[in-house]
């Protein structure tokens, strides 16, 4: 149970840590230009455009998100709040769905100049895509427990009649209080 709790932070963490990783790459007539890591996407970086030349890509607003959802998924391991862990399994999904976004948007060719570019996605971006998937099934099994023990608990501990002499016990009992006959706990 102790190395379960670990998993939720594990996984937002790698996520995290991979964007380090090369995400896309750029080539053209099929030779490789440029290859962007995912903080180069998120928080713009230099990028060569081919040609000796380079420039500076712009942050991208949707890969920023991407990371701040991991980020935020991550603090909130820590952090004590009502409705923590549905929080952790939205951010997880929010960020699923981002992502999906992000892929969607890369895909296909990128036309300057006259010069067709074609994006290639990296081990980074799947890495992060399979995390993510990860993180979704990790919270939700995780909220799901929770949910359960708030359920299940009241009816654990009902009150049964003795079969025998009709004294109220507790159904965790498995004989009577009053006159030690066996208790039916399935009956009811
Ligand atoms: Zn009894």
């Amino acid at each position: 149970m102790k190395t379960y709790k670990l998993l939720s932070p594990s996984v937002f963490f790698l996520i995290i840590f991979c964007f380090i990783l090369p995400f896309v790459s750029v080539s053209c007539g099929g030779s490789k230009i440029t290859t962007v890591s995912g903080y180069g996407l998120a928080f713009g970086t230099k990028v060569d455009s081919g040609f000796g030349a380079s420039e500076r890509s712009s942050p991208d607003f949707n890969t920023l998100l991407i990371w701040s959802c991991a980020a935020a998924g991550f603090v909130f391991c820590f952090v004590s709040i009502k409705s923590q862990k549905l929080l952790k399994l939205a951010l997880s999904i929010v960020g699923t769905i981002l992502l999906i976004i992000l892929m969607l948007r890369m895909t296909g060719d990128i036309s300057k100049e006259g010069i067709t570019f074609t994006v290639n996605f990296e081990f980074g971006i799947y890495a992060v895509f399979l995390l993510f998937i990860a993180a979704i099934i990790i919270n939700y099994i995780d909220f799901k427990n929770t949910e359960g023990i708030i359920e299940t608990y009241p009816l654990d501990i009902i009150e049964i009649p003795c079969p025998n002499c009709k004294t109220t016990n507790n159904s965790i009992d498995l004989f009577c209080k009053q006159c030690g006959s066996k208790l039916n706990i399935g009956d009811k």
